[in-house]
């Protein structure tokens, strides 16, 4: 398919705008860009999809999202409003958590999955816990993501909180899942990682080995996870430091504060994501930068819980790999980097922290290469030839001069969800003229409305 008359922002190591420009699809990449008249001389057969005139960026990527939270929106929280993050997660999540059923987990994916598509994010590196839903429910999501068509990285969160049955469940849905991967391997790469064939819709669908947080994790079961995990050739995903509760329990568990407990837990490594690190000393952050450890943020999470604000550029400086999520807030990704780029400043008190520019690494440039942990073979993030055709479209009319350089201010400032109008992933159309092609939004939402209903009557 030939994608005409767009105007291409670029992103990647070059960037570039090219004005009535054009991008050559091939299977699940990009074949060739450059402007609309050279690729329409080069390849007159083509399928055609004019833009006219639309912007085409890289679709967004989201680092850390929790489907399962879906059911929580409006939801009666009983009892007195909670004053604390362990109150939140007391009287919020863990009770929603434990009402869902596999046909729940199921359409609460699926709701997140349409906000994705409706907002151009086409992969998500997901967090699931549904302890009363436990076994199969990462195959579930997986079906979903599958009929979505989006990309997606999927894992259970292991915590002791609810018994030990219930931690070897989530040990064995882990391992269980990643095995199904394991399976597809391509025989001739290096094995003992989860990687998958290149072709095919499996090849959209990766794993992690989901944790909670250490203040739910005992020594023991971190040790269990440890050795089902190298087995498996697997990195972690688990919350860290979201809270100062976390250090309390961590320091009041070992004597080590979390990031020094999960390291000598062997926990961290290149292969996994530390979500949030609101609170982590100079020493945790050299800990993080030294093993290699991805750290996500989350603002709009962080303000909401009122936990307080990640000290990212501090780990940018000291050389820790640092991406964007947004902890089962909606799939807008660009909601989530203008409150990246307006809470640092204000916590600073300082105009100059969290430049546009650097929001926009976080989201792009950053989050392309922590999806190579999961897709090694995939370039996201970008429109280069070779690189994933994953891509939306925004019906966007700047008012200012518009170039590559100042992008990121237009994307902060002047572009909003609603010029998204179209949404690829590997080459595949989700959305085309604001309508989606691979998800039924109004029964999805019907259903969705029926089953939280129910979930809230079981809370
Ligand atoms: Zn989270």
């Amino acid at each position: 398919m030939l994608i005409t008359h767009a105007r291409l922002a670029t992103l990647g190591a070059a960037p570039r705008l090219i004005d009535d420009g054009a991008l050559l699809i091939k299977g699940d990449r990009i074949a060739a860009l450059g402007t609309a008249s050279e690729l329409a001389a080069h390849y007159p057969e083509a399928e055609r999809w004019n833009a006219a005139g639309q912007l085409v960026l890289p679709a967004a990527i989201c680092a850390h999202t929790h489907f399962y939270g879906a059911f929580a929106r409006g939801m009666a929280v009983p009892g007195e409003p909670a004053t604390n993050f362990p109150q939140i997660l007391e009287r919020l999540w863990w009770r929603l958590d434990k009402a869902l059923t596999l046909e729940d987990v199921r359409y609460s994916a699926l709701v997140c999955l349409v906000d994705a598509v409706r907002h151009g994010t086409s992969t998500l590196i997901d967090h699931h816990a549904s302890p009363n839903a436990i076994d199969g429910s990462l195959d579930v999501i997986a079906e979903a993501a599958r009929q979505a068509g989006i990309r997606a990285c999927l894992c259970y969160e292991v915590t002791d909180r609810d018994g030990p049955r219930r931690t070897q469940a989530g040990i064995s849905e882990n391992i269980r899942f990643a095995q199904s991967k394991i399976q597809n391997y391509h025989p001739a790469r290096p094995s003992g990682q989860a990687r998958e064939q290149s072709e095919g819709p499996e090849s959209k669908i990766a794993c992690s080995f989901g944790l909670h947080a250490s203040l739910t994790l005992s020594d023991e079961t971190l040790s269990d996870c440890l050795a089902a995990a190298k087995d498996l050739g697997l990195g972690f995903h688990i919350h860290v430091a979201e809270d100062q509760a976390d250090q309390e329990d961590s320091l009041r568990k070992s004597g080590k504060r979390v990031i020094h407990r999960l390291a000598d837990a062997g926990i961290l490594g290149p292969r996994t994501i530390a979500a949030h690190c609101v609170h982590v000393s100079e020493g945790e952050i050299e800990q993080l930068a030294a093993t290699g450890t991805w750290v996500t943020h989350q603002p709009r999470s962080n303000m909401n819980n009122a936990v307080g604000v990640a000290p990212v550029e501090a780990m940018l400086r000291a050389g820790v790999n640092v991406g964007l999520g947004n902890d089962g807030f909606s799939n807008q990704m660009f909601a989530e980097m203008k409150a990246a780029y307006l809470v640092h400043k204000l916590a600073r008190h300082d105009p100059r922290a969290m430049p546009g520019d650097l929001v926009m690494q976080l989201a792009y440039a950053d989050n392309a290469r922590l999806a190579q942990v999961f897709w090694p073979d995939l370039r996201l993030g970008e429109l280069s030839e070779g690189a994933a055709a994953d891509l939306v479209f925004l019906d966007y009319q700047p008012t200012t001069p518009l170039t590559a350089g100042n992008l990121p201010w237009h994307l902060l400032f002047g572009l909003e969800a609603s010029a998204i109008t179209a949404t690829v992933c590997a080459g595949r159309v989700l959305m085309r003229d604001r309508r989606l092609l691979t998800l039924d939004d109004e029964a999805i939402a019907a259903r969705s409305r029926e089953l939280a209903a129910l979930a809230w009557q079981r809370i």
